[in-house]
């Protein structure tokens, strides 16, 4: 579990109370592109959700290229968000 996990988990379990904005959607998305932890969860938690209540539908897909450009975005975004192990000094 990455550092930045907590924030998305945090996400996800918000996103069962609100509806996310554009922004929070999509970097959450793309997290979980990337994260087996995170979409475990999202899983989990969509289930408990459905459980509640009836299901959201879930925004289609961007396209590729789209894609593409956010997950450079939210990458760099995360990797900014790693403060406890601060890049060298050269
Ligand atoms: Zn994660």
């Amino acid at each position: 579990m990455g550092k930045s996990c907590q924030k998305y988990a945090k996400l996800v379990s918000e996103s069962l109370d609100r509806p996310l904005n554009l922004v929070e959607k999509i970097k959450l998305r793309i997290h979980l592109w990337m994260c087996a932890y995170c979409s475990g969860f999202l899983r989990n938690a969509q289930k408990l959700r459905s459980f509640l209540q009836e299901d959201q539908e879930v925004s289609p897909p961007l396209p590729p290229q789209k894609q593409q450009e956010l997950k450079k975005l939210v990458q760099k975004n995360i990797e900014e968000g790693t403060d406890s192990n601060p890049p060298p000094d050269e």
